[in-house]
């Protein structure tokens, strides 16, 4: 196997998210998210789309067969480098075969590999494909692409907003039947605001959809947004910020909404305690739920004492401080 293609194949592989700490690891060519070493690699950076932010149509690309795939993925793991695997690849056929190839490197992983496995859903596969794809993954995706659904023409000529709808729809039934977790992407900076992205978020975790990551736009030589602004660092982690707080704390999105405006223009939870005020030890920014269990969820505890406190077990009590009795917004709060 020629290893520099499945570098490439690898490398290109760095626009699917699997999730937001996903790092590429140069050293040793595969990927680290969270404490998975997962084989992230396209099975084709071919494609007959024209995503028009996508590298993948407007270069030659090369594929692996699903045997290569496999085979290349039990050589790395042998060597112990990789010990979970995320199955992706551009369109280089009809969309149905390229499913059935995703699904059978699946399939030969599956065979000797009983660890993680993440399979990327392409959009016109059939409905039985998606239910064997979600009877050998852990986890299945489709990428939504766009927060706006009415710029999705604008940026791909052949995806359909209706055709993914529809596979999501089936993917969130195939998913909850095997008892396994299903996500989404879409680029951010393609035009939409921050409102466009929280609508999105609505709609889709209605949907059931478990996560939904954020693929920052970056312009990519040689592709029609060639030109275009690449998209801030710091919008991205606002608005993991904010799907953060509507995940783990029940925040109502349309709170965030009212803070947001067009864009979050700091932390989103600073941005609801000046605006909404702060009912529990754990809406202060820089108070996570572990924070506040250690002052026993006592909103009277955050004095000058409980900080340092905090300070001395390690956390980070910058944003804390400025909420303390004394500072005038928290001391009109308790
Ligand atoms: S479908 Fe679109 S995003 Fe995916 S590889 Fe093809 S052009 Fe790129």
């Amino acid at each position: 196997m020629e290893l520099r293609k499945l570098l490439r194949l690898s490398l290109l592989s760095v626009f699917d998210v699997c999730h937001e700490r996903c790092r590429f690891d140069f050293s040793r060519a595969v990927y680290t998210s969270g404490r998975l070493k997962l084989f992230k690699c396209l099975m084709s950076s071919k494609c007959l789309f024209d995503c028009r932010y996508c590298y993948n149509p407007w270069h030659r690309g090369e594929m692996l067969t699903p045997r290569e795939y496999a085979k290349a993925f039990f050589l790395l793991k042998e060597k112990g480098l990789v010990d979970s695997v995320f199955i992706s690849s551009g369109i280089y056929s009809d969309p149905e075969k390229v499913m059935d190839d995703i699904i059978e490197a699946g399939r030969l992983i599956r065979k000797n590999f009983s660890g993680y496995m993440h399979l990327k859903i392409i959009p016109g596969a059939g409905r039985d494909q998606i239910r064997e794809a979600a009877e050998i993954a852990n986890r299945i995706s489709i990428n939504a692409e766009v927060a706006r659904e009415s710029m999705l023409d604008e940026v791909c000529s052949v995806k359909s907003k209706l055709d993914i709808k529809r596979r999501a729809n089936w993917i969130a039934r195939e998913a909850k039947k095997h008892g396994i977790s299903h996500t989404t992407q879409i680029v951010v900076g393609l035009g939409e605001n921050d409102q466009d992205v929280l609508s999105f978020m609505e709609k889709w975790y209605g949907r059931g959809v478990s996560r939904i990551y954020f693929s920052p736009f970056r312009p990519l030589k040689g592709t029609p947004y060639e030109n275009r602004k690449r998209e801030s660092k710091k919008r991205i982690v606002n608005l993991y910020r904010a799907d953060w707080l509507i995940r783990k704390y029940g925040v109502d999105i349309s709170k965030l909404k009212a803070v947001a405006g067009e864009r979050f223009d700091c932390d989103p939870k600073v941005l609801l305690a000046l605006n909404f005020g702060i009912e529990e030890l754990k809406d202060i920014p820089g108070i996570g739920f572990k924070a506040a269990k250690l002052m026993n969820n006592d909103l009277r505890n955050i004095n000058s004492t409980g900080i340092v406190r905090l300070k001395k077990m390690g956390f980070n009590v910058k944003k804390i401080s400025a909420f303390l009795p004394g500072q005038k917004r928290l001391s009109e709060w308790i």
